[in-house]
C-alpha cells in the first residue's frame, strides 16, 4: 500500500507501537497500515477413506493442495469452509474435526484447517484444474502453509489407529 486510504497522502515507514509500520505522512491523520494477517479456511477432504487434493488453475502442474478460501462477511469458519468445499468439489461436506490453526507468514495468512468428510461424485468448480485421490498412507505433508495441517492430521490419525 502506497497511499493513505483515509486522506490520500503518502504512507511512510515510522516507528509505531514498537515496530516499523507504514503510517500516514499527514500530521492531521493517524492512519496506520497494520497489515494484519488474513484468515484463510482450509479443508483436508476425505471421501470414503481417501484424501482429495486439488490443483488450482493458477498453480503449476503437479502442485496439489487442500481446498482453501477466504471467509465472506458474516460467515463463520465452519460455514465458510463448507461453502468452499461445495464450490470447488460440488458436494455438501460434513466437518469431522478442527485440525488446528497455522501461521503462514510468507502469505501473511492465518490458516484454520478442518477435516471434512464427503460422499458422492465430485464435480470440479471453476477455480480448479484437477483433483487427485490419495490414500492417507501415501499422503506426504509439504513444508509450508497447509502442509502443517496435513502433518498434524496424519499424526493424529496414526495415534488413533494405534489405539484401536
Ligand atoms: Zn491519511
Amino acid at each position: 500500500m502506497k497511499y493513505c486510504p483515509q486522506c490520500g497522502r503518502d504512507l511512510k515507514p515510522a516507528e509505531i507501537d514498537g515496530r516499523t509500520r507504514l503510517g500516514c505522512s499527514s500530521e492531521t491523520c493517524d492512519y496506520v497500515f497494520w497489515d494484519n494477517p488474513t484468515p484463510v479456511v482450509a479443508a483436508l477432504v476425505e471421501r470414503e477413506g481417501i484424501v482429495v487434493l486439488v490443483r488450482n488453475k493458477e498453480w503449476p502442474q503437479k502442485i496439489y493442495g487442500l481446498v482453501t478460501g477466504f471467509l465472506e462477511k458474516d460467515e463463520t469458519p465452519e460455514s465458510g469452509i463448507l461453502r468452499e468445499v461445495k464450490e470447488e468439489l460440488g458436494l455438501n461436506g460434513q466437518i469431522d474435526d478442527f485440525i488446528g490453526c497455522y501461521s503462514f507468514f510468507e502469505m501473511n495468512q492465518l490458516i484454520l484447517a478442518y477435516h471434512v468428510q464427503l460422499k458422492g461424485e465430485i464435480v470440479l468448480g471453476e477455480e480448479l484444474a484437477e483433483f487427485k485421490m490419495v490414500p492417507p498412507e501415501k499422503l506426504r505433508p509439504w513444508a509450508f502453509g497447509t502442509g502443517y495441517a496435513v502433518k498434524d492430521w496424519l499424526e493424529k490419525r496414526k495415534t488413533r489407529l494405534a489405539e484401536d
